[in-house]
């Protein structure tokens, strides 16, 4: 892979490498260093211990190699986490075995630290020392960071390739769908996909539509647009819902038409988050900048876009104006609302109307990771309640990440993470499920056996009474009911 040109950013300007386009990004030494500083400070602080796999390996591994030095600092006396003052009065006559507690980790260890982040990036918000904090601790751009370098020699995988072509998987399978879905049913093909390309074979994945959401639209005539639209908004599809359950984008169409705005669905490609996630930081460049210019129309004539996909929403957000700097990423990342969010602004100023024709029940919300880190509240949440739902709050990571927990090496590490919400889920003993994210939906289906409705279906429902299957648990998780867009 050849070397991003350095730009404008100097080394003083970024001396962490935290820029992907700073002179040390791809500087190893310079990465060497930032691994141990930052996880010398995540030894000190310890705040995320029980946020994700990296922490738990990074400190239990440091605590078990010398456990006179975690003693010392005061960290688990005893089970019981003390303060330090307290545990220097206690243990000053402990002999501490390292000069630096990080020091105990090998390179393998470093490795797995690395290889456990599924860059939910929830412990970035948690972190007190996130720039422009001295210590600028930015752990999970320091994760993705090493496994982009790890790309750079090693070329990207056939996996993360795999996992990276959702357009062209998407275009290719959605004309094949049922011979693509059956196939993926077949427990022979998916023994050969755990082997070969490592996708584990209890994993359920999402079936494939036999016809995309933007060929519906290309084929939709088109409704007449309202006299004086109250929004003109452009839809971001995403993938998901694009290849696999364009449901949620035609209910996004319908429910958007319904509080009268003027819908466009302009031209679009993958965000490039699964090639991010994968170490591909140039295929991830090469897609924002095409979807900067596809959007650009919409975005110059002041269209909100739309996205329903948390990851992909804090793709446009975050992620392209520091992948491609310039204004045109910053006027996009502008531009871009979660679709959750956008319909709640659209009900709290009165132009979403009211006139439900089949009540909601009890919904169990999850939040995703993603639109958590984005720091505008639970809007998926407060829509459901502002229709009536009664709405139970699942706030657990799913540990789903994108395509972390399909692969065969994390897969149970996927479930275990799971665990909480899933317990939360069926606890709130719902009529429905709900989740921004189709992705945890899938987790939250193959936990629980209950199917997860995107906020904007149930909307849909409680506007049109469409039929809709339930999330009731049904008897096989795999049967036609959990699988199949209703
Ligand atoms: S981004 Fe998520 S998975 Fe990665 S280290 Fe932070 S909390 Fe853990
Ligand atoms: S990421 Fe921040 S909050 Fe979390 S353990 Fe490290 S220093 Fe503490």
């Amino acid at each position: 892979m050849k070397l991003p040109a350095a730009g404008e950013i100097t080394a003083a300007q970024d001396p962490h490498g935290l820029r992907y386009d700073g002179p040390l990004f791809f500087d190893k030494a310079n990465l060497k260093a930032e691994l141990h500083r930052v996880f010398e400070i995540c030894n000190g602080c310890r705040l995320c211990f029980n946020l994700c796999p990296s922490f738990a390996v990074m400190l239990n591994t440091i605590d078990e190699r010398d456990p006179h030095r975690a003693e010392a600092e005061g960290k688990y006396l005893g089970e019981a986490v003390i303060e330090e003052h307290e545990a220097a009065e206690k243990l000053k006559d402990v002999k501490v075995g390292t000069e630096s507690p990080v020091d105990l980790l090998t390179e393998a260890d470093f490795k797995q630290v690395v290889d456990l982040c599924y860059e939910c990036k929830l412990c970035y918000p948690k972190c007190p020392y996130v720039p422009p904090h001295e210590f600028a601790v930015d752990f999970p751009r320091l994760m993705a960071r090493s496994k982009i370098i790890e790309v750079q020699d090693e070329g990207v995988g056939f996996r993360e390739k795999f996992l990276g072509a959702t357009d062209f998987m998407g275009k290719l399978m959605t004309k094949v769908a049922p011979l693509a879905n059956a196939a993926a049913h077949n427990a022979f093909n998916r023994l050969l996909m755990h082997n070969t390309i490592g996708i584990h074979k209890d994993r359920q994945l999402p079936d494939y539509a036999s016809q995309s959401l933007l060929r519906w639209w290309g084929r939709r005539a088109k409704a007449a647009p309202p006299a004086e639209p109250t929004a003109d908004v452009a839809l971001f599809a995403t993938c998901f819902v694009n290849y696999n359950d364009p449901d949620i984008g035609k209910a996004a169409v319908e429910v958007l038409e319904h509080a009268g705005c003027k819908v466009d669905c302009p031209e679009q490609l993958c965000c490039g988050m699964p090639k991010l996630d994968g170490g591909d930081l140039e295929g991830a460049r090469e897609l924002a900048r095409k979807n900067i210019a596809l959007l650009g129309d919409s975005v110059r004539a002041g269209k909100k876009v739309l996205s329903p996909g948390p990851s992909c929403t804090l793709m446009l957000k975050t992620e392209y104006p520091e992948l491609v700097p310039g204004p045109e990423a910053d006027a996009l990342a502008a531009a871009v609302m979660d679709l959750s969010d956008f319909l709640l602004q659209q009900a709290r100023a009165k132009k979403l109307p009211k006139d439900f024709k089949r009540p909601l029940g009890k919904v169990a919300f999850h939040v995703a990771c993603h639109n958590r880190v984005q720091n505008f509240g639970y809007r998926g949440r407060d829509l459901l309640k502002w229709a009536g739902a009664d709405v139970t709050l699942v706030d657990r990571c799913c540990g789903m990440d994108g395509t972390w927990g399909m692969k065969a090496e994390y897969f149970e590490e996927s479930l275990k993470v799971a665990e909480k919400a899933a317990q939360a889920v069926e606890g709130a003993a719902p009529d429905d499920v709900s989740s921004d994210c189709p992705l945890a939906g899938l987790q939250l289906t193959q936990k629980t056996g209950r199917r997860s409705f995107h906020p904007v279906r149930l909307l849909h429902r409680a506007y049109f009474g469409d039929p809709q299957a339930s999330s009731a648990p049904s008897t096989d998780s795999k049967d036609k009911d959990s699988q199949e867009a209703p």
